[in-house]
């Protein structure tokens, strides 16, 4: 568990106590989450493993209420409800790339909200390959759809989880939202995309996995807050020490993420109001303290910066 105390405390340290208001955890936020504009971070730790204080990469954006998931880590499901946002008000999902710490818990957090009353559509978005993964997820749990919509008249859950397949542009446009999408670099993956929520309360965006791009600095070009994955690189070596292929995973690491310098780099171009350090890697070491996972950034960048952790909140707009 995280020690609420100390974190409000090096929360305050990384901000600046100028920079404090309206960043809290979702517990102690003020506004009520009915009609709440925020962003909520769930899970801020790269990578499939589990174990730790921090949870598999997932977001929640709240605007007036209205639940939006970007990322299906393990973990989100439970996250999303501890953010005191029920599962079946969500109406939108989001998949950045088909890598598992960030879809493997798409199907089972319908499922959730399908056990507990959910009788509206949501809809889906992801790479090619989701509307598949939909698919193929109904059928692994065909028996228990099926018995308990027979034995205790559920809705079936097929014909309200509605997936879509994505390329670059407007994925979604509402009357107050716009969704879009632009492809970053993440190799071997290449239908992997960062989103960018426009909404009356503020641009949101979202890197997802990605290397350093410019093209992403760009995209987030104006931006009030910019979720950006990080890959604090001398911490990688006690990290894959750990586990069996090694070599092979920093090679992977280094080439498919972005080290805390070239965040900074990023920033200095998208400027946006507020950067979040998010999908930490290594996301579970404890001797990685905020001001090291700052240090590198701030050779190149200035601006509000913060380290994510799990349920803070930040109120929208930004205060
Ligand atoms: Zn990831
Ligand atoms: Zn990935």
């Amino acid at each position: 568990m995280l020690d609420r105390r100390s974190f409000g405390l090096t929360l305050l340290a990384s901000l600046g106590a100028s920079a404090a208001p309206g960043i809290s955890l979702a517990q102690q936020a003020a506004t009520p989450v009915k009609a709440a504009s925020k962003l909520v971070l769930i899970g801020t730790k790269g990578g499939p493993r589990i174990g730790g204080p921090r949870v598999n990469p997932s977001n929640l954006l709240l605007i007036d209420g209205v639940p939006f998931v970007i990322d299906c880590g393990y973990g989100v499901a439970r996250g999303v409800v501890n953010a005191g946002v029920p599962l079946p008000s969500i109406r939108y999902l989001f998949i950045t790339h088909h890598h598992s710490d960030h879809n493997l818990e798409y199907g089972n957090i319908v499922d959730g909200a399908w056990s507990s009353g959910l009788n509206a559509p949501i809809r889906a978005f992801g790479p090619k390959g989701t509307v598949e993964m939909t698919d193929l997820f109904w059928k692994l749990n065909k028996f228990d759809v099926e018995t308990r919509i027979a034995d205790e008249g559920k809705p079936d859950p097929r014909k309200l989880l509605q997936p879509t397949d994505i390329d670059e542009g407007v994925v979604l446009e509402l009357p107050d939202i716009k969704v879009s999408a632009i492809r970053v670099p993440h190799p071997p993956v290449v239908e992997n995309f960062a989103y960018k929520f426009e909404t009356k309360v503020g641009t949101i965006v979202f890197s997802g996995d990605t290397a350093y791009s410019e093209k992403l600095a760009n995209f987030a070009k104006g931006a009030d807050i910019l979720v950006h994955e990080s890959l604090y690189e001398p911490g990688v070596d006690k990290m894959v020490a750990r586990v069996p292929f090694a070599a092979r995973l920093k090679e992977h690491l280094l080439a498919s993420h972005t080290k805390t310098e070239d965040i900074g780099r990023v920033a200095a171009i998208a400027r946006p109001k507020l950067l979040v350090l998010s999908h930490l890697v290594p996301g579970d070491d404890p001797t990685i303290t905020d001001e090291m996972w700052l240090a590198g950034v701030r050779k190149n960048y200035d601006g509000r910066t913060v380290v994510a952790k799990e349920q803070m909140a930040i109120d929208l707009p930004l205060a």
